[in-house]
Order: structure tokens, then C-alpha cells, then sequence
């Protein structure tokens, strides 16, 4: 386990269509572990090891590179900013937040909001629509207007630490799923197909990056590394949890956007019980992954998502348990190794 990885690739921006320091970083990893590593018109990066078979198969692993951010849409007269989501955004969660501005130097700024002692009762119980919120950089107006311009991108700040068994941060969607890839592609030890990791771009804002990957790579499998909702916190009945943190990775059955391959599903089951991993099924009533652009690719390719359960999804204190983590890692690394027993019915 490397925290600092986890760190790296928490801290560093991945607005969606700007990830190009998460691309590099990204190049960084898997360069000496890759047969060929390229990088595509969107922006996807792509890593390649040749299967050994003697007919291998092509199986395309995607894990997101984007975070949901902004970019600034207006820069009021005395240098507040404005700014346009990418990505599903609660405005409850970002008040009183700090962010940084990537202008022609990076700015720290802070989402402000009226002082309690001037707001009437009705203010106080009113969610703040998100086009009314500003981003105070404390800088005179010609000097912000010197360094900023729409359409620089922002992104929320917080960094990753360890508490207790967890950790916690922002971006965990879907730095935690890139970690997977990443450490699961750099130490599987060989398998009998050929594996192209893809770290994708845009999928907060629809899953884009993916599918351009998948039509170019036309694959025979689709595997998406993401994180999904574990609800189980006061105030949801178990019934609604989808997902509990530190019972094990979660094999998605379905989501708004896919139904797992059954074929995969089973085999990946197969393979947690066999090799005792940690394991649980997700049936997740919202949301997607990359694997549905992969899947309604061409003339439609068998998909599974592996999931890392997750608390707090698309605020600054995402939570996620280690032990999810690392078991995530063992079942696509062995999944990577023992692709070949997999037979599409
Ligand atoms: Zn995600």
C-alpha cells in the first residue's frame, strides 16, 4: 500500500477536459510497466501489456482521471469569481469551502459566504443556489483580473489523510479507483490476454473519455474501477445502505446506466470466494461508471464495474476503509491473471 500515491493523485487537479497534470503523473506510473503508453485526442491515457495466450483477448480496465471542479464563468467588478460546475455538485457542501484557481499562477481562494449576524431566519434555512456563490481569492480587482480568465479551471481543497481505519479527502471518486488500476496493473504477473489500462477523462460530466477509448480499442471485456455509495451512516435503514465501508470490495450488479455481464459477475465472485477476499454485491439505485459507455460501444461489449465503497461521495470528506481498498487491488489483479478461465456464454 502506498499512501503517498493515493496522496499524489488526490492532490493533483483533474478538472474535466483539464487533466493534463494528472496525465503526466498518471505516464509517470505505469511507464515501466506498460509495452506501449500513449495518450488520445481526448486526452484518455492508455497503457498496454500484451496477453501471452496464444489468441489473447483484449480486455479495457477504466478507471477516471476528472473530478467534479468548476471553471470561472464571470469575474465580478470587485474580483469575486463565478463559476460553472463540472460534475454533480450539492451546493450544501461547498460553502465556507477553500479551492484553488488555476490562473496564470495557482490562487488560493475561499467560497465565502454572509456572516450569521446579517441573515434573517429564512437565509439561515435556505440552501444557497450554486450560480449565486463567489470565489474570494483576497487580491485587489485589477490584479485578479490580471492573473484569472473564464474558463480557468478550479477545483475544491482538502488533503487526504488517514483517520482511523479510512481515509478521507476529496476526489477519492475516482483517485481511489485510478490507485486500484494503477497498483493492480503495475503488479499483476502476467496474463493470458491483452490489458489496456485507460486512465479516462470527462466521465463527471458523462462518461466521454471512455466511450472515444472503448470505440478506438474495441475490447472484448470492459472492466470500470470506481467508487459507489455506502450509505450506512444514522439516519438510513439497512435497507438502503447499498454498500457498508470494510465489508470488502463491492461487485456491481447493476446501476442506472448498466447491467453487470452476468458471466463476469459470477466469475468475479468466484474468484473473491476462492481466494477469500472480502467481498460484497451492489445494487446501486443512482449513478454510473465508465463501464456503461464501454458497454454500448459498437455492438455492445460484456462490462462489470469493481467498486470501492464509499461515505460522503462528491463532498471534501469522501471516506472510503483501507481494507476495501487493498481488497479491490487482490480481486482485479487476480482477475488480470486468471482472465483466461473466463469464457463469454
Ligand atoms: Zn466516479
Amino acid at each position: 500500500m502506498s499512501v503517498e500515491l493515493l496522496k499524489r493523485l488526490c492532490a493533483t487537479p483533474g478538472v474535466p477536459g483539464r487533466e493534463e497534470a494528472l496525465r503526466q503523473l498518471v505516464i509517470e506510473e505505469l511507464r515501466n510497466y506498460a509495452d506501449e503508453i500513449r495518450t488520445d485526442a481526448m486526452g484518455n491515457v492508455i497503457a498496454r501489456r500484451a496477453g501471452t495466450g496464444t489468441h489473447p483477448r483484449t480486455i479495457m480496465l477504466a478507471a477516471h482521471m476528472d473530478e467534479i471542479a468548476f471553471v470561472v464563468r464571470f469575474i465580478h467588478k470587485d474580483g469575486f469569481l463565478y463559476f460553472h460546475p463540472l460534475g454533480g455538485f450539492d451546493p450544501r457542501t461547498l460553502v465556507a469551502q477553500r479551492v484553488k484557481v488555476y490562473g496564470k499562477r495557482i490562487l488560493d481562494g475561499v467560497i465565502g459566504i454572509k456572516a450569521t449576524h446579517l441573515t434573517t431566519p429564512e437565509e439561515r434555512s435556505k440552501v444557497i443556489p450554486l450560480e449565486e456563490l463567489f470565489i474570494d481569492v483576497g487580491l485587489p480587482a485589477e490584479e485578479v483580473q490580471e492573473l484569472v480568465s473564464i474558463g480557468d479551471p478550479i477545483t475544491l481543497e482538502r488533503e487526504l489523510i488517514e483517520m482511523g481505519h479510512f481515509y478521507t479527502g476529496k476526489t477519492l471518486d475516482d483517485r481511489v479507483g485510478l490507485y486500484v488500476m494503477l497498483q493492480a496493473f503495475k503488479s499483476f504477473t502476467q496474463s493470458a490476454d491483452t490489458i489496456y489500462a485507460v486512465a479516462t477523462v470527462q466521465e463527471e460530466v458523462g462518461l466521454r473519455g471512455a466511450r472515444t477509448a472503448a470505440f478506438g480499442l474495441n475490447p472484448d471485456i470492459g472492466i470500470a474501477i470506481d467508487v459507489t455509495i455506502a450509505a450506512d451512516t444514522p439516519g438510513m435503514e439497512e435497507h438502503q445502505q447499498c454498500t457498508r465501508l470494510g465489508k470488502g470490495v463491492a461487485i456491481k450488479i447493476v446501476d442506472s446506466y448498466s447491467i453487470s455481464h452476468p458471466g463476469l459477475v459470477r466469475f468475479l465472485r468466484q474468484i473473491a470466494e476462492e481466494e477469500h477476499i472480502p467481498h460484497q454485491l451492489e445494487v446501486l439505485p443512482r449513478g454510473g461508471t465508465d463501464a456503461a459507455a464501454i458497454q454500448l460501444s459498437r455492438a455492445g461489449i460484456p462490462v462489470c464495474t469493481i467498486s470501492i465503497p464509499n461515505r460522503y461521495t462528491h463532498s471534501v470528506v469522501e471516506c472510503v476503509h483501507k481494507a476495501d481498498v487493498e481488497a479491490a487491488i487482490q480481486l482485479l489483479r487476480r482477475f488480470l491473471e486468471r482472465s483466461a478461465e473466463f469464457q463469454i456464454a
